[in-house]
């Protein structure tokens, strides 16, 4: 087996993509010759080492960090300020800092201006997920034939760029570097706007009146069906999602907003070739994805 790609990997937060990364790492090897699970939470990590997800199990960031050549944060974004800068003063010359957050310039905001001289910073989205969240929930090819998207900082140090390329790549993924505005628009639409609707729609339907909810929940239908397994999604980690693509968010949602308006001025004037178009459209949508496999 050839050199792992680090001696020593940490992941701080083993919920689902934690978790994920490590079940990869340690079924596909070449990854990691040690691997250390770090979690705030006590529950998470000894169901961590109860599954024995890796080989080392640390409570403190500071600790966990302490002589390792890549640091990965996979930890709710709203935990990240504080995460870096207990870790910060722990880092070793060398070690390479990497995330999985779900947004990136909040990220970027947060953590750069903590990271240590010597320490290149490189961060990350894997562009794959479940509705379940925890240690148990990971798996160990969530990552094949999926995106994982790189945020490079402009002057960052390619070398640990190309390292985490090759990490995730070795765990299945397609690797694309883009500007971190550029990913925090991308994801506003492809992924954070999508939740923000499947969140209301339920929480619309629960306000209805009593006998109307009770119907709901018996005949679901399998539109509303797909949206539930949506909004079954970690409070916590979406809640940190929204506030920290506050812009982007709110600049997809002001969009779908007059869309959503516009479609219901055709249904209340019976355009039915409007309406029509628009389903077309969607349904092609539906079909390029099909045909790139990321359905
Ligand atoms: P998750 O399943 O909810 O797991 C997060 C873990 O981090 C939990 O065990 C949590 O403990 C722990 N944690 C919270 N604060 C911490 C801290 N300060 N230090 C150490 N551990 C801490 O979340 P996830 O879905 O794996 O998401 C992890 C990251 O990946 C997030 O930044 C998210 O935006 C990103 N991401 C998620 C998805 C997705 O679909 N879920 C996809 C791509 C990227 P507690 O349970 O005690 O809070």
């Amino acid at each position: 087996m050839a050199e792992p790609l680090f001696e020593r990997l940490v992941i701080i937060g083993i919920g689902l993509i934690g978790s994920s990364v490590a079940r990869g790492a340690k079924a596909l090897g070449g990854v990691a010759g040690t691997l250390v699970i770090c979690d705030a939470s006590p529950q998470a990590l000894a169901r961590a080492q109860e599954l024995g997800l890796g080989d080392v199990y640390e409570a403190d960031p500071a600790l966990a960090v302490a002589g390792a050549d890549g640091v990965m944060l996979s930890a709710p974004v709203g935990a990240y300020a504080a995460l870096a800068a207990a870790i910060a003063p722990h880092l070793a010359q060398g070690c390479i800092l990497t995330d999985t957050g779900s947004t990136k310039q909040s990220v970027i905001r947060d953590v750069a201006p903590l990271v240590p001289a010597g320490v290149p910073f490189v961060p990350g989205h894997p562009m794959a997920g479940t509705e379940f969240s925890g240690p148990d929930a990971g798996l160990p090819d969530l990552f094949q034939g999926r995106w994982c998207l790189l945020t490079p900082l402009p002057g960052g140090d390619p070398a640990a760029t190309a390292k985490i390329r090759a990490l995730w790549e070795r765990l299945g993924a397609q690797v694309a570097e883009m500007d971190a505005a550029h990913h925090d628009r991308v994801c506003a639409i492809v992924s954070h706007l999508p939740h923000l609707i499947a969140f209301t729609i339920c929480g619309t339907a629960d306000d209805l009146a009593d006998e109307t909810r009770q119907e709901v929940l018996q005949f679901a239908a399998a539109g509303f069906r797909d949206f539930t397994r949506i909004a079954a999604s970690d409070p916590v980690m979406w809640r940190d999602v929204f506030v920290n693509n506050k812009d982007a968010l709110l600049e997809m949602l002001a969009r779908f907003q007059e869309d959503a308006q516009a479609m219901a001025r055709a249904v209340r004037w019976g355009d039915t070739d409007y309406i029509e178009d628009k389903i077309m459209r969607s349904r092609k949508i539906r079909k390029s994805l099909i045909d790139l496999k990321q359905a």
